[in-house]
Order: structure tokens, then C-alpha cells, then sequence
């Protein structure tokens, strides 16, 4: 429904039905190009699939020669295949008939071990530097969620966070420590992870129109 004040003449109504059309539409696209890019962030689990690890790409390799129930995988940089470029091949223990959910949750499992020593390494770095005391780190996989801090202290952060470079993983964990001083998300807050995050707007902006990719 569109309503309009009754001393509006009928000209101004149409003109406004028109604009509002025209906003719906560029809504309308918009959405339709999330969706895209997120469809195009959707990752197909078999031997060389690539998935985004601290903002790089890097490539699976199916390597049933090893063993890696310790790790779940290993992580090789190969600077030698191309003069100054690097590639990054994340070797995991599966034969090339794996089924593409054994490849993803094998890629999974590498990726939260990863996350859990990230995630902490930065709660160490950040928090004396805000004040603040954190206790306890919980992971989550919450799709619209990326993290929540408690006056407890604990923290949860979403482990999909290690896809994007770590200058985007330091504010989102400098954003919860933040919430151990002030809860809410006032001026006074925003302060608070500009003393420790100053680029924060812009990092913030990235992990809203930068999709992770779909598992
Ligand atoms: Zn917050």
C-alpha cells in the first residue's frame, strides 16, 4: 500500500509511485546480487577445490599417502611453482573417491583448529591492551552471527571468521572485548575499538558485503 496526505494533488502521487517503483527495483537487484555472489561463493568439495583461508585462496589436495589424524590436514606454501607467486594446498588424508561431504568436513575440522588457536592468539593481544579480562573462547558456525561477548567474559565467535584476512578477524574479536567495558553499542563503545582498531568502519563495511562462502 501506498499512502498519501490527502492535500496531495494527483501528479505529486503518481511521481511518488514512480520513485518508490524505482526504489523497489534497485532493491529487488540488489538482493539478486547477493544471491549471486553467493552462489558464486559456493564451494564444490573434491580434490583441488579452493576455499578462502585469512583472505588467500588456497587449494585442497587429496593426499591419502598421509596420515594427518592429528592435524586433520597440513598446510604447504609453495613459493617455487611460479616465480613470486605463492600457493597455498591444504593436504588432507582422503583418497580421490572421498565423497564431497568427507572432503568438507575434513576441510571443516582443519579450518575450527585453526580458528580456536587464531581466535585466542588475538584475545591474548587485545585484551591487556583494552583492559579487559575474557575467559572463556566457544565457537560457533551461526550463519548471520559473527560474535557475542558476555559480562562473564566468555566470547563466542563464529569459526567462519578465519575466510577473511585477519585484519577483519582483530575487529570483530576487538569488538567483543570492547563489549567487556561497554555492553551496549553506544558513541562510547565505538570509542573503545577505535583506541585498539582505528580503520574499524571500513573492516566492518567489508564483513557486511563480503558473503563467506556457502558450505
Ligand atoms: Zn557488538
Amino acid at each position: 500500500m501506498v499512502s498519501a496526505p490527502r492535500w496531495v494533488g494527483i501528479g505529486e502521487v503518481e511521481a511518488a509511485v514512480r520513485s518508490k517503483s524505482r526504489w523497489i527495483v534497485n532493491k529487488l537487484e540488489a538482493s539478486r546480487e547477493r544471491r549471486q555472489k553467493i552462489e558464486a561463493a559456493r564451494i564444490q568439495w573434491q580434490d583441488g577445490a579452493t576455499f578462502p583461508f585469512l583472505g588467500e585462496q588456497v587449494i585442497v589436495v587429496l593426499d591419502p599417502r598421509h596420515d594427518f589424524r592429528e592435524t586433520g590436514g597440513m598446510l604447504h606454501t609453495d613459493r617455487e611453482t611460479l616465480p613470486g607467486v605463492t600457493r597455498m594446498t591444504l593436504h588432507i588424508g582422503l583418497p580421490q573417491t572421498a565423497q564431497p561431504s568427507q572432503v568438507r568436513d575434513a576441510v571443516q575440522a582443519w579450518l575450527m583448529r585453526q580458528a580456536k588457536r587464531i581466535f585466542t592468539e588475538r584475545l591474548e593481544h587485545y585484551a591487556p591492551q583494552l583492559g579487559v579480562q575474557w575467559r572463556k573462547l566457544t565457537l560457533t558456525s551461526a550463519s548471520t552471527l559473527w560474535g557475542t561477548a558476555k559480562t562473564d567474559g566468555s566470547i563466542r565467535l563464529n569459526w567462519r571468521l578465519v575466510h577473511f584476512r585477519m585484519a577483519v578477524i582483530d575487529y570483530v574479536v576487538a569488538h567483543e572485548l570492547s563489549h567487556l567495558r561497554v555492553m551496549d553499542h553506544s558513541p562510547r563503545f565505538w570509542e573503545t575499538v577505535k583506541t585498539v582498531v582505528p580503520n574499524y568502519p571500513e573492516l566492518r563495511a567489508q564483513l557486511k558485503d563480503q558473503p563467506a562462502p556457502v558450505w
